[in-house]
């Protein structure tokens, strides 16, 4: 799969090492890692490899690997310590309250109380 990157993109920046991230698991496709402002225990950032803005961006190309994004996320929370479920959240747009414009599933869990009920604004 072709790897394009945005130079002033925060997440292909921490894709091509260009800044740290706490990594919980990466591929060929795939890069996890924890977010900097966790809003539960268990706060982890799935975050495809190649620069797609949103599922606004989304084209049936990418349906594989959208899908290997969702499948990961039960695995990466248990691993992590959330053993009796998560959240996934998926902000899209400015509308949907998407900060960074990479596309990312956000991953919540672990013991209560969280920061917040959602994520972004
Ligand atoms: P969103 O509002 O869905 O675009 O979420 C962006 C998320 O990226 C927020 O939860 C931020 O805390 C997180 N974030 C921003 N900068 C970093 C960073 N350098 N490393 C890890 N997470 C970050
Ligand atoms: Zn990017």
């Amino acid at each position: 799969m072709t790897e394009t990157r945005t130079a002033a993109c925060l997440f292909c920046r921490i894709v091509h090492g260009e800044i740290p991230s706490r990594t919980a698991y990466e591929d060929d496709e795939v890069i996890v890692f924890h977010d900097i402002h966790p809003a539960a225990p268990v706060h982890l950032l799935i975050v495809p490899r190649r620069h797609l803005e949103s599922l606004i961006d989304a084209e049936p190309a990418d349906q594989a690997l959208l899908g290997k994004m969702l499948l990961l996320a039960p695995r990466l929370a248990r691993e992590q310590g959330a053993t009796d479920g998560f959240r996934v959240v998926i902000n899209n747009g400015t509308g949907g309250g998407q900060e960074v414009f990479h596309l990312h599933v956000h991953v919540l869990g672990g013991p209560r109380p969280w920061r917040s009920m959602s994520v972004g604004r």
